[in-house]
Order: structure tokens, then C-alpha cells, then sequence
């Protein structure tokens, strides 16, 4: 009977991998149409991942033929380096990011991870290596407890308390009457905008991607709650290779590229100093933001 199981909890595996990615995506870029259903080729192989190298060559992309969107993007990280993606409201910036994690299928050029095209690969290997932390976490009508262990399938409780530390959660979860076993969600506990992200960095940390994309809250959290989130964040980020969708530069100052995406091109890029001292887009975006940090400031 057990060798007639085994099949089906490896399905069982494959649909929660998938089923998490597609939430984890639906959450990240707020998806309301189904996108084109994209297949594993007939002689797709699971992805080896190595280092963890990501390589985007000329890519092209349109979500409707007339319209391109993508126009020729061209970069590579470097394994456990950090780029960060700027730019203006509809500039591509989460479109490159859905293409990594092949939501959609490039229409020119190619996507690789460790010298592999990701058209080529199982989605369900592909999927496993990304880990994403959305703007807005979807948590279920569940327990906290299952709402973390979720990143991983089979997680004990001890890898789940761990990773709650990590995500500097424990401590809050502790503190709960029901400790791990209170219910969180629409008809439980509501967590805050800053709680809700530790969920999803705790599932993450669980998950253990070698590959993550960061796509930063627009709306900001309180800056003492803002600044515990990047600290822990960027223990995080240690050691996997990054994609941060930034819309605060604030956070991105250490990344080790930074690329301005305007109309579906690459308009600048380098490090946080070189581009500031290029005097261009980015530095006027960083002049913005600082003064709108001193008004702040100013109160
Ligand atoms: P923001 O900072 O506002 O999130 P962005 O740089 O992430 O913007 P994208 O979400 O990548 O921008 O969108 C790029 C362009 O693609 C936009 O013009 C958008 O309208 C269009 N677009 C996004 N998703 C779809 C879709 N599913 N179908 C058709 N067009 C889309």
C-alpha cells in the first residue's frame, strides 16, 4: 500500500510547490487574469541549480504583440549578489521578475540560471529554486504556525520556530495566547502590514531558495518597523542571489548593480555612488526621495 502512496505524496508535493508559487505570485503582483498556461517541454529536465547565477540575455517580452514591453534586457548576477530594479510606475519592473519565475515565456532572447535556459526546465524544479517576498502577504484561515510551516511541506515545529526567529517573529508569536496555534487571517487575528511580511520572510527562510526576489511595499511601513524588516531582510538575502524591486533607494544603497528600467529599457546602471555621480535619472529619483525623507524628518 505504501508504494501506492508514494506517487501520490509526490504529487501532493508538486501541487503545493506549485500552488505556492502561484499564490506567492497572485500575492506579488496583485494577478487578477489567468495568464497563457505555460507547459514543460517534453524533454524538460529538473533545473541543477550551482551558484545560483542569473542571466537575462536580450530579453524581449510583450504580454500583447503590439505592445512590447520588455525591449532587450540584458544583465547577470552574480551568485549571492544583490541587483536592485528601479524605475517608473509600469516600466517592466515586475514583468522582468514574472519572467524569472516563467509565469510568462519570453518572446526573444533568453532567461538563465546557472547556464540553464529556464524555458528548458521542470516549472515544479524552476519554482522550487525562487523564493519570493511579495508586497502583501496572502495568509490563510489557519494558525500562524501553519501559515509559516506552509514554506516548506513536512516542516516540524522546531524548523518552524527557528524560522521565526529568523524572521524575528518568534518573540510575537510567543507573547499570543495560543503561542503558534492562534488563528491569523480574515476570521483571526488581523497581523500588521510589518507582521504579515515576517510571515512571509519566516516561509521563505523555510523554503531556503537559493534564488529570491524582494518586491518592496510601495506603501512604507513606520521607519523603526521599516528598518527592523530591512536589517532582517538583508540576513536574508546572505548568500542567495537577488532581485530587489526597489521603490525606496533607501534600501538598495549596497546592492551590487542597480538598473534603471524606463519603457522597457535599461536607461542606467551601476553601483548606488556611480550613478549618483552620473547625475542622471537615479540621482534625481535619490534628491527626491531624500528631501521627501528630511520633510519627514521635519515633520
Ligand atoms: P509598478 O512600479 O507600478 O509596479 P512595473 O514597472 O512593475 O510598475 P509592470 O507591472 O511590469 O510595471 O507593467 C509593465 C507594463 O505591462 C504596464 O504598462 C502594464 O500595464 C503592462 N501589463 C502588466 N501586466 C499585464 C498583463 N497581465 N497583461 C497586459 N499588460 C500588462
Amino acid at each position: 500500500l505504501t508504494q501506492l502512496f508514494r506517487p501520490l505524496d509526490l504529487l501532493g508535493m508538486v501541487y503545493r510547490t506549485i500552488r505556492q508559487g502561484l499564490i506567492d505570485m497572485e500575492a506579488m503582483f496583485g494577478l487578477i487574469d489567468t495568464p497563457a498556461e505555460i507547459v514543460d517541454a517534453p524533454d524538460a529536465t529538473p533545473l541543477a541549480v550551482g551558484q545560483g547565477v542569473v542571466r537575462f540575455e536580450d530579453v524581449h517580452f510583450a504580454y500583447d504583440s503590439k505592445r512590447p514591453i520588455l525591449k532587450g534586457l540584458d544583465f547577470e548576477i552574480a551568485p549571492g549578489g544583490t541587483l536592485a530594479v528601479v524605475g517608473p510606475s509600469g516600466a517592466g519592473k515586475s514583468t522582468l521578475a514574472r519572467l524569472l519565475f516563467r509565469f510568462y515565456d519570453v518572446t526573444g532572447g533568453r532567461i538563465l540560471i546557472d547556464g540553464q535556459d529556464i524555458a528548458k526546465v521542470t516549472q515544479n524544479s524552476l519554482r522550487g529554486a525562487i523564493g519570493i517576498v511579495p508586497q502583501d502577504t496572502v495568509l490563510f484561515n489557519d494558525t500562524i504556525g501553519y501559515n509559516i510551516g506552509y514554506g516548506r511541506d513536512g516542516a516540524t515545529q522546531a524548523q518552524i520556530e527557528s524560522a521565526a526567529r529568523g524572521a524575528s517573529i518568534h518573540h510575537f508569536i510567543e507573547s499570543l495566547p495560543e503561542g503558534y496555534d492562534a488563528k491569523v487571517g480574515e476570521r483571526g487575528l488581523k497581523l500588521s502590514g510589518g507582521e504579515k511580511q515576517r510571515v512571509a520572510i519566516a516561509r521563505t527562510l523555510l523554503k531556503d531558495p537559493p534564488i529570491l526576489i524582494l518586491d518592496e511595499a510601495t506603501s512604507a511601513l513606520d521607519s523603526h518597523t521599516e528598518a527592523d524588516i530591512q536589517r532582517t531582510l538583508k540576513a536574508v538575502e546572505r548568500g542567495r542571489t537577488t532581485i530587489v524591486i526597489a521603490h525606496r533607494l533607501s534600501t538598495i544603497v549596497d546592492a551590487d548593480e542597480i538598473l534603471v528600467l524606463e519603457a522597457g529599457h535599461i536607461t542606467e546602471r551601476g553601483t548606488h555612488r556611480q550613478l549618483l555621480a552620473a547625475g542622471g535619472t537615479y540621482a534625481g529619483m535619490w534628491m527626491r526621495q531624500a528631501s521627501e525623507r528630511e520633510e519627514v524628518l521635519l515633520g
